[in-house]
């Protein structure tokens, strides 16, 4: 059984950053906005933080203290010319969620407003591409794991991971299945596929007997589960029996944070 290291993937992402840096007239800044109490990204954010003072990229969050708030914050910066990028810290209820849309297409740099989400399903080269979905490619490329003619099952619909899957998924000429809550004996549809991405957020729910033998498995999902960090795949149970698959920690996580700064860079450029 190989692991699917994303120390490796992230080395090769992040080799030109300075260069693409150095070239920039001007140098990349960032808002985040949140409400106050949305803790569960927080270690996430804290995490972007750090990687964009080590890249010398500007960081700002703006905190409101309820939904009113947030808005006039995000009028404030969607056109301040200053401000390259800009983010928003989930969770968030809908109606605020929704001003994702309104990001102007170059400055969303999670790729996930309405502009970037059509660019992408268009094939069109300029779209800034969710970074969770992407770094599934990136680590499904550097590990030269084959994508043309294979089935190829994904758990969950999110925005941010399972839907930007499909468009790229089909453009290596895989064929896509997408599976959710309603999916009704989601076992067949993984028993059939050869590669089975997984981003539910469910702690040890991919087991042995819903797979189909020597397949390649992504785990996406970061849970904790008895004070431990762990994937959607419960790892002991498919060790030994899957041919391929990504660690949780030291896996997808990784490679994600190199390509939001990837995403930073290429908004301004
Ligand atoms: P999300 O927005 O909550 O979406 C979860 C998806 O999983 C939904 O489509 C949901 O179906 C589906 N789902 C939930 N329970 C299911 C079940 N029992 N069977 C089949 N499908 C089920 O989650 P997300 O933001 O995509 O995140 C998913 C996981 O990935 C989380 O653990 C998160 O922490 C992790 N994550 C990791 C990274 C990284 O860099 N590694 C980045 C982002 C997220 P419905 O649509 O029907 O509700």
């Amino acid at each position: 059984m190989e692991f699917l290291y994303g120390k490796k993937v992230e080395e090769r992402i992040i080799n030109n950053f300075e260069e693409r840096l150095h070239k920039l007239k001007i140098t990349p800044n960032i808002a985040v906005l949140a409400i106050k109490g949305s803790q569960s990204s927080e270690i996430y954010m804290r995490n972007i933080e750090k990687n964009c003072k080590k890249y010398g990229i500007g960081f700002n969050i703006l905190v409101a203290n309820d939904e009113n708030e947030f808005k006039d914050n995000f009028n404030k910066i969607k056109g301040d010319k200053s401000i390259t990028g800009i983010m928003f810290q989930q969770p968030l209820a809908k109606e605020v969620n929704d001003l994702i849309n309104e990001i102007p297409f170059k400055k969303d740099i999670e790729g996930i407003g309405i502009e970037n989400m059509g660019k992408l399903f268009l094939g069109k080269k300029d779209a800034i591409i969710p970074c969770t979905s992407k770094a599934v490619m990136e680590m499904l490329d550097f590990y030269n794991i084959e994508l043309e003619g294979k089935k190829v099952a994904i758990l969950g619909r999110s925005n941010t991971v399972g839907k930007p899957l499909i468009p790229q998924l089909l453009e290596k000429n895989a064929t896509v299945t997408i599976c959710h809550s309603k999916t009704k004996n989601i076992q067949d549809e993984l028993k059939n596929s050869d590669i089975v991405i997984i981003a539910i957020g469910r702690a040890n729910f991919l087991k042995k007997e819903m797979i189909k033998e020597n397949s390649i498995i992504i785990d996406v999902g970061i849970n904790t589960f008895e004070g431990k960090v762990c994937g959607d795949v419960d790892f002991e149970d498919v060790k030994g029996y899957v041919k391929a698959i990504t660690p949780v920690p030291g896996g997808i996580g990784i490679v994600t944070n190199a390509l939001l700064i990837d995403n930073i860079i290429k908004s301004v450029e």
